[in-house]
């Protein structure tokens, strides 16, 4: 079966006491707080602004990952852990087709699969050293 169980944004910690998300142009290169990939100059991206726990911060996703958090978001959104949730997701079986379905474009589904394709790397990486040693 092509489940995909993932939901994004059981967030626990304590509410933004401030808040605000809107698109941005980027004046200069950026990286992605989610994939971690380059945000360049002049490429449209989401920008988070929020104030936790007493101190302003902002946050950077690129268009796809925001796309991604969307789809699978259920409530308040939690940032810095959506790639972990589906590597943890995958790891325990559910299926990369199956969280392919639930997205919308194309561009997206193939940010979704470099991620994966990423996950497995590491994954082997991680096999290989565990037999070296
Ligand atoms: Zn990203």
């Amino acid at each position: 079966m092509d489940h995909c169980d993932v939901s994004l944004g059981d967030y626990d910690g304590d509410a933004a006491t401030f808040y605000n998300e809107e698109p941005r142009t980027a004046r200069k290169p950026y990286k992605c707080n989610e994939c971690m990939e380059d945000i360049a100059k002049g490429e449209r991206h989401w920008a988070v602004v929020g104030k936790w726990d007493d101190e302003i911060r902002t946050y950077r996703f690129c268009s796809l990952c925001w796309e991604i958090i969307g789809e699978f978001s259920e409530n308040g959104k939690t940032f810095g852990v959506v790639w972990d949730e589906f590597q943890d997701a995958w790891g325990s079986g559910a299926s990369l087709q199956g969280c392919l379905n639930r997205l919308e474009t194309a561009a997206a589904k193939e940010h979704m699969r470099r991620q994966w394709m990423k996950w497995q790397e590491s994954e082997r990486a991680r096999a290989m050293r565990y037999r070296k040693s």
